[in-house]
């Protein structure tokens, strides 16, 4: 008998028999209230009847088109249909399976099309696991300690970050525009700098958007410079944040954008968009990958556009998103643990600190364990694990909201006292 490795880190103990929309039921037929959402992938809720049928027609037709070698009706549908949302400009695409594949793809491209060495990161910033992408990665140690060397050629500065400092949103916007300039002068000259990489919002790195402002200030600094903007979307993109991409918050314009998670309810799907100038600058084969673009993952993709649309549901993780931020500042208005609420949309934290102020991972590890005995899954992040997110499907009701806002309440109560 093999078990599973303990290298794993497990969140809940929970064994999920089958899922549907914003629930969870376990082999004993127990219901949770799922607000992780598998970290933020299922889009659509647990198998929406509309992607779970395209999937089904699709497995019975063709599975695997390997989309370099022949192409397939999914995959040309699933192009022409990401025109609808895809930023202006940015209408050349390729796919990959996961985020960070998608990631490593970016970097390879910004690297070739510019000739430059270098990728600046923000502090905190989540993009993967694997090696070159956890060389970009800086939300905490355990995703870097032991792997060493990482790749080089990864200098960071610090992300409009509020939290740490106690600093307004102005402030922490103007700290780490000029502390990017002072990364340009004293570590990366702009001569040698391919691409910014960063998330609209930091994810894994504890839930905080970043500033209007900062994104004006990072292509001010691109367009200057000849550098590209790597915008990773892929917990924040394809409705998550109340818009159907996290940028759009910011008005910020990528030049490579990067999609995963929701796009394909489940499946395993990533992409990569830019313009043609670009890409075209890209070796043609450096690219591409046995499974990318498979064609059920791209049958559920279109399904999941076509619910996005149809039900409404980038609206919906707006209203949603605000009822769920009142839920939770009123609970954490009556605990002075809870130092912090924030997020856009259905992608909110909730920062416990100590009682010397400092972030207090165990305590909301606690609450995170007791709202999921009380049938609540919830995931927490930030660097010292210090912020419980929530993370449902943009399916999620406004009974859900009140229901899972109630279970909170008793579960901070529980530990908190
Ligand atoms: N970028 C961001 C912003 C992410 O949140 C994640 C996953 N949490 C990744 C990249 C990596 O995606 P994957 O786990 O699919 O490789």
């Amino acid at each position: 008998m093999a078990e599973l490795s303990p290298v794993l880190k497990q969140a809940t103990p929970v064994v999920a028999a089958y899922g549907e929309g914003v629930n969870l039921f376990d082999e004993q037929g127990r219901r949770y209230l799922d607000f992780t959402a598998g970290i933020g992938v299922t889009s659509t809720g647990h198998c929406h009847p509309r992607v779970v049928a395209a999937a089904q027609e699709q497995v019975g037709r063709l599975i695997h088109g390997q989309y370099t070698t022949v192409m397939h009706r999914p995959l040309l549908t699933l192009v022409e249909r990401l025109g609808e949302v895809l930023p202006p400009g940015l209408d050349r695409v390729f796919f990959a399976n996961s985020g960070s594949e998608a990631v490593e793809a970016a970097l390879r491209l910004a690297r070739q099309a510019t000739g430059r060495p270098n990728i600046v990161v923000f502090h905190g910033g989540f993009h993967g696991r694997t090696v070159a992408a956890a060389s970009l990665t800086t939300s905490g140690t355990k995703f870097r300690t032991g792997f060493a060397p990482l790749m080089a050629g990864v200098h960071v500065s610090p992300f409009p970050d509020p939290t740490h400092f106690g600093w307004s949103r102005e402030e922490s916007t103007s700290f780490a525009l000029r502390q990017l300039d002072y990364v340009l002068q004293t570590l990366s000259a702009p001569g040698d700098t391919a691409a910014f990489l960063v998330e609209p919002v930091l994810g894994e790195g504890g839930y905080v958007p970043a500033s209007r402002e900062f994104f004006a200030g990072l292509r001010e600094r691109a367009d200057r410079h000849g550098i590209l903007l790597i915008i990773d979307e892929v917990q924040t993109g394809w409705g998550r944040t109340g818009k159907f991409w996290g940028a759009e918050h910011f008005d910020a314009a990528a030049d490579i954008l990067i999609t995963a998670k929701g796009l394909a309810s489940g499946f395993p799907l990533s992409g990569i968009a830019a313009s043609y100038a670009l890409m075209e600058k890209a070796l043609p084969g450096s690219q591409g990958g046995t499974y990318g673009a498979n064609a059920v993952a791209c049958a559920a993709a279109i399904a999941t556009l076509d619910v996005i649309k149809d039900e409404g549901l980038v609206e919906n993780a707006a209203a949603r998103g605000a009822q769920l931020m009142d839920v939770l500042h009123e609970v954490a208005d009556h605990y002075k643990q809870i130092t912090d609420v924030r997020g856009l949309g259905l992608m909110i934290g909730n920062e416990f600190h100590d009682a010397e102020g400092n972030p207090d991972g165990a305590t909301a590890a606690a609450v995170q364990q007791e709202a999921a005995r009380q049938g609540l899954l919830l995931l927490t992040c930030g660097a010292w694990g210090q912020v419980v997110r929530f993370i449902p499907a943009l399916v999620v009701g406004e009974h859900d909201v009140t229901e899972a806002g109630e279970i909170w309440a008793r579960s901070v109560e529980a530990v908190l006292g």
